[in-house]
């Protein structure tokens, strides 16, 4: 390949990635905060991208999303849930409240062997009739407390990919995490 050539297509190659993240970003910070009406996520999340194909995920105590390079809005919104989890006691309350109504006849599981996922590790479940055993992970801090939850997070993708299958396989769900974006009281 030719210098001049090999330059241009790096140029935008660069412009497209970093477009579809932005426009990725975007997107999903609009939806968030169209849907997502508690008012409670006032403080800066800010986005620190990492490279394709990372797995992306909500740190810095919900405040600093670590979005992979390409990665959908989808992802975006997911990781949205995670910090609106973190940063409202009253979400997280509801969170640990939903999880163990939902998962008291479950045991935990291995996500890995229930997907048949090598990817997930050693990352552990209580698969309730969730639509994915994901939705159920369990996560522990090194006091053996539940750390957080997938619960607003994959509810919040949910509602964003196709709401309809939501209410239509989990309305149980469905009206939980309707609850939690419009503010949860109690
Ligand atoms: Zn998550």
């Amino acid at each position: 390949m030719k210098p001049l050539f090999a330059l241009v297509v790096l140029v935008v190659a660069l412009l497209l990635a970093c477009g579809c993240t932005g426009t990725a970003t975007e997107e999903a910070f609009d939806w968030f905060n169209r849907v997502v009406t508690s008012g409670k996520v006032k403080r800066k999340i800010e986005i620190k991208p990492m490279k394709t194909s990372s797995r992306s995920y909500a740190g810095g105590t919900g405040t600093t999303l670590r979005i992979a390079n390409g990665d959908p809005a989808r992802t975006i919104v997911h990781e949205l849930g995670h910090s609106l989890e973190e940063l409202d006691q009253k979400v997280w309350s509801a969170s640990r409240k939903f999880y163990a109504e939902r998962t008291k006849k479950d045991k935990i599981e291995s996500l890995a062997k229930l997907t048949g996922k090598r990817g997930y590790g050693s990352e552990k479940t209580k698969k309730d009739k969730f639509l994915h055993p994901y939705m159920g992970k369990w996560e522990t801090d090194a006091t053996g407390q539940q750390a957080y939850t997938e619960l607003v997070s994959m509810g919040l993708e949910e509602l964003y990919v196709d709401p309809v299958r939501l209410l239509e396989k989990d309305p149980e769900y469905f009206k939980w995490i309707v609850e939690v974006i419009h503010g949860v009281t109690a």
